[in-house]
């Protein structure tokens, strides 16, 4: 299949890409071809791909570079309140097109480009991705700090330098294999190292109470080198700074210990611990208590707080500058968002420098320290709370360790019954005493969030189980219920949101194109405004454009589904997605039942209309999780079948889709008609990938979990596929007769023919006992109840395929929900935590450009 348009001409056709006046063309073809010759040291004869990107990386760096220090300027002036968001992912992806869109640069860099000969799509797949994160988590802190810059926000992202971001993902005859993500190798003209501000972060020693103070001594040190890269708002001048650190060895690095084997060994044990930001933990939802981890959560806060305390008091007092001793003042000048319990260290480690090393009393050190810190709950999922063994936290941070008991030791004096206390405590009792993370993160904040309706009352209504694995788990307690009845108001809901620039702008010109002519631009700062679109819904002429820019889509995910997986796609199939972790609570096996469902159903009938189908799945498994990388199989093995089966021919196809990330998700969506959302009611906390579908015009067929239960609220339940177990029949379930696999498989005949074929070899001929664990799981030990679902599952997918046969009605259900989307903006987030919990007011003002004066 040939390119069906030039995308050159097709981005110029564009508005909100910015303008390609004539002069601006010229400049910034001087300015890439002078970056060309002294930045990369290469001209034309001799220069790669790889280097036009660089060269037209550093050319839109350079418009960054005056507002980002401008900005930087503007808040010293102002002192405004600042918030840290710290994050141990920033799933970022690429950057330079992300800049092109927020600084209106897009159409002349393209006709740039252009002019010099070379094909803007081919240079911007040659960046890699910045993928340090695991998923949805590190997802959404990528799209906050686009809203924070977008809303003026005085706001910072701090996290780790990772020099291996999450894995890349090979398909190997069927089985994923890991490859070491080594985005660094050519360089990052993004990010500024910033070795004068170094910080020392300690290690290990112990502690000496004196009469003036605790001391922390005999610690080692390893010094945290930041790295910042420019994060711009969208067309508002304002450029805000993301820091990572990098662990970096001191000189003196082992060189005055004795015990070590003299200078050579003294400087190859640097690498010890530099190790501290070499890689990413590839978990996602999964907690695995290894030192190393541990290292690098203290290792952020640790530096990050040196930062916020020094820029803390170096703010000007009005015109004058002074050295700000008063910590009272800290919470008002200054709010620490922590994602998830993985910065949770943020909390003892304040309070050391508070108490230890700004002499504060402790009362007085805590009541600032909770006004100033706020905490996000991510999941339920037991398997994923931090529970740190007491003897790794003793051995690596004995004062942090100190500072905890004594934390919990004042908590623990409100009144109450014995057993609630246990279960409250911040330290878990019993065989191995463990620090549990959530508790010390609900305690020692002001505000503690959820990211969904139903996710938010979830947390404060019902039971906790703790001590968990991927294989097993025990229920011990009741957790976030007692806290919320003895402080309701800490409690707060925040439902997730992704950014429109990113996810429609940049992926989806084309839609936002055909919306803009409609409602105009503003949607793309005020994404309430797509209800706008709703006065359109009975318009042909609009309904068609949006079918169009659809199979448009579609068309060009097609050639790149054709050119990597020597599969022929039909385009005009229905393509249906489920891209995220592999995960059990996930439940891709629920899809893979529907493949095989629809599969059997074809070749059963082959002579009747089929609404032809290509099901797409794709994301990466944990390295460590036997049975996502066993789900993983089952979808090659089910390709492998349907792929090559003439009876099905161009009806159904199923393709994984190798190393599912950032850069990938902006090629896909726009090209999905259907978004596969179906959680275990009470178990996807909110989810993003969700909304990014939704905004890109594809339909959902889901369960009533996480955020799609708003998603049904905003657009007209009427407008998504909703299907099967409500978190009340999940309770019920479990409360009373239980969950009984074999019930539902010897009831419904479909369900069993389809698990008596993946036990039988049926798809993995030379191997028919490959899938026999999968089997077993599915029959005897499913905590997220797959056959349960599988009824309303299938009659709910045949609800679609009646409904893309009517392309007309299919694409006004379509159109109902790009309208009601707005709420799923980040903005909209972003604007409640500022307001709801920092204390901060957002604004679309600009600021002055370089070129322009400051008031
Ligand atoms: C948005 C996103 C996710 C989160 O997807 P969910 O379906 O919400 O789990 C994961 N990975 C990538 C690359 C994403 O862009």
């Amino acid at each position: 299949m040939s390119k069906p348009f030039s995308d050159h001409d097709k981005r110029k056709q564009i508005s909100v890409r910015g303008l390609a006046g004539v002069e601006n063309v010229a400049e910034l073809k001087v300015a890439f071809n002078r970056h060309l010759h002294f930045t990369l040291v290469k001209d034309r004869n001799v220069a790669n791909k790889r280097d036009y990107y660089f060269a037209l990386a550093n050319t839109v760096r350079d418009h960054l570079v005056g507002r980002w220090i401008r900005t930087q300027q503007y808040y010293y002036e102002k002192d405004p309140k600042r918030v840290y968001y710290i994050s141990l992912e920033f799933y970022m992806g690429r950057t330079l097109q992300n800049t092109m869109v927020n600084l209106a640069l897009e159409n002349a860099c393209d006709e740039a480009i252009y002019q010099l000969g070379l094909d803007m799509e081919e240079l911007e797949d040659m960046e890699e991705d910045a993928g340090l994160g695991n998923g949805g988590l590190g997802r959404l802190a990528a799209c906050f700090l686009d809203s924070m810059a977008s809303l003026g926000l005085a706001a910072y992202g701090y996290g780790i330098r990772y020099e291996f971001g999450i894995f890349n993902q090979k398909i190997v005859n069927g089985w994923q294999v890991e490859e070491a993500d080594d985005w660094l190798r050519y360089g990052n003209p993004w990010e500024k190292a910033r070795p004068e501000y170094m910080r020392p972060v300690k290690f290990y020693g112990r502690t000496e109470h004196t009469p003036d103070g605790v001391k922390w001594v005999d610690t080692q040190v390893v010094l945290a080198l930041p790295y910042d890269t420019p994060i711009p708002g969208y067309r508002n001048n304002i450029v805000n700074t993301m820091r990572l650190w990098s662990a970096k060895a001191p000189c003196d690095f082992n060189l005055k210990d004795f015990n070590v084997g003299g200078y050579i060994q003294a400087v190859l044990d640097r690498n010890l611990c530099e190790n501290i930001s070499r890689v990413l933990y590839p978990n996602d939802n999964f907690f695995e208590g290894k030192e190393l981890r541990l290292k690098q959560e203290y290792f952020v806060v640790a530096a990050t707080l040196q930062d916020v305390v020094r820029r803390f008091k170096a703010s000007k007092f009005g015109s004058r500058e002074v050295v700000r001793t008063d910590f009272a003042e800290l919470p008002n000048k200054v709010a620490i968002q922590l994602n998830d319990t993985h910065p949770a260290m943020a909390i003892p480690e304040l309070m050391r420098v508070l108490v230890d090393e700004e002499k504060l009393g402790w009362d007085k050190a805590w009541d600032v320290c909770v006004r100033t810190c706020a905490y996000t709950n991510h999941t339920v999922l037991p398997e994923a709370l931090e529970r740190w063994p007491i003897d790794l936290f003793h051995h690596l941070l004995p004062r942090h360790l100190e500072i905890i008991f004594e934390i919990n030791h004042r908590f623990m004096e409100f009144p109450g019954d014995h057993d609630r206390m246990r279960r409250m405590s911040l330290i878990e009792e019993g065989g191995c005493k463990k620090v549990n993370m959530a508790h010390l993160c609900i305690v020692g904040s002001h505000a503690v969030n959820g990211v969904a309706r139903i996710h938010s009352e979830i947390l404060i209504a019902t039971l906790y189980v703790t001590n968990a694995t991927h294989t097993h788990y025990d229920n011990i307690g009741d957790g976030f219920k007692d806290f919320y009845e003895l402080d309701p108001h800490k409690f707060q809901n925040k439902t997730n949101g992704i950014t429109p620039r990113r996810w429609l702008v940049m992926c989806n010109p084309g839609l936002a194109e055909v919306i803009a002519e409609k409602i105009g631009e503003e949607f793309i700062r005020d994404l309430d405004q797509l209800k706008r679109l709703l006065k359109f819904i009975n318009d042909d002429a609009f309904i068609r454009d949006i079918a169009k820019v659809k199979q448009e889509n579609k068309l060009k995910f097609a050639v790149h589904l054709e050119e990597h997986y020597k599969v022929k796609i039909n385009p005009q199939s229905m393509f249906d997605f489920q891209v995220k972790r592999i995960h059990e609570y996930k439940r891709q096996l629920l899809n893979c039942l529907h493949m095989i469902t629809y599969y059997n159903r074809i070749k059963k009938e082959p002579n009747k209309h089929w609404t032809p189908r290509t099901i797409m799945v794709g994301g990466k498994a944990a390295p460590g999780y036997h049975t996502a990388k066993m789900i993983i199989r089952l979808i090659t093995a089910i390709g492998e079948v349907v792929n090559h089966d003439p009876v099905v021919g161009d009806r159904l196809k199923v393709i994984f889709l190798e190393n599912y990330r950032v850069t990938l998700a902006e090629k896909a969506i726009p090209s999905a008609d259907l978004s596969e959302q179906i959680s275990t009611a009470g178990t996807e906390a909110s989810g993003t990938g969700n909304m990014k579908f939704m905004l890109n015009g594809a339909l959902t067929i889901g369960t009533m979990d996480g955020a799609n239960v708003e998603m049904a609220e905003e657009a007209g339940e009427e407008n998504l596929f909703i299907f099967g177990m409500r978190v009340e029949d999940v309770d019920a379930m479990d409360a009373g007769k239980g969950y009984h696999a074999s019930e539902y498989y010897n009831r419904i005949p479909e369900l069993k023919q389809a698990m008596d074929q993946i036990a039988g070899g049926f798809f993995s001929p030379k191997q028919p006992d490959l899938f026999k664990e999968l089997v077993d799981l599915l029959m005897h030990h499913d905590r997220f109840k797959v056959f349960a679902d599988y009824e309303a599952y299938i009659k709910c997918q045949d609800k679609v395929n009646q409904l893309y046969k009517n392309p007309k009605e299919w694409t006004k259900m379509v159109i109902h929900n790009i309208a009601g989307c707005g709420k799923f903006s980040s903005d909209r987030t972003i604007a409640q935590y500022a307001r709801e919990i920092w204390g901060m007011e957002p604004s679309l003002e600009k600021i002055p450009a370089p070129d322009e004066k400051l008031k």
